[in-house]
């Protein structure tokens, strides 16, 4: 793996995403997700502050911290209902893991709802294009059941967002 040669920012369906430059196999480490880790009073003060595209792009941590991605890759790392990469978390932080082949060309995605625990009332609207998009962004708890077993089956829902609480 090497974020460099491996993946690209580049215009996509909305917006700019990662773009993978090669084709990666199911269950390939697709990319490390590198960053700050803050509070979630950090994540609160971007919101406040109008910064909502910082805000947006943080990812959940553990059950009260955020890895802030500002100037890396995972800064652009996208939603889709039927994304091709998954969320595992290591003994070295986050990673963007594929769930099935990504051939070159193709935009890494993975689904946020993943990575909202039931606790966590953000929402957002979804236009990934995909025939089964949800069109509304939802906390774990709200995927539609096939999903949240399939992702469940897959191990791409971090074992500290299953154990949250509404
Ligand atoms: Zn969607």
């Amino acid at each position: 793996m090497n974020t460099r040669r491996d993946l690209a920012v580049r215009p996509v369906r909305n917006g700019r995403g990662i773009v993978a430059l090669r084709g990666f196999r199911r269950g390939a480490t697709v990319c490390r997700i590198r960053g700050r880790i803050v509070g979630a009073d950090a994540v609160w003060a971007y919101w406040r502050h109008g910064n909502t595209r910082r805000g947006e792009n943080c990812f959940r941590f553990d059950a009260d911290r955020y890895l802030d991605p500002e100037g890396e890759i995972g800064a652009w790392a996208n939603h889709a209902c039927n994304p091709n990469t998954g969320i595992v978390k290591d003994a070295r932080g986050l990673k963007l893991v594929a769930i099935r082949a990504i051939a070159a060309g193709e935009e890494v995605t993975h689904d946020y709802s993943t990575l909202l625990g039931a606790d966590d009332v953000w929402t957002m609207r979804c236009n990934c294009g995909d025939a089964d998009c949800r069109r509304t962004v939802r906390n774990v708890a709200k995927l539609p059941l096939a999903a949240l077993r399939r992702y469940r089956r897959l191990g791409v829902i971090p074992r500290f967002i299953l154990s949250t609480r509404a």
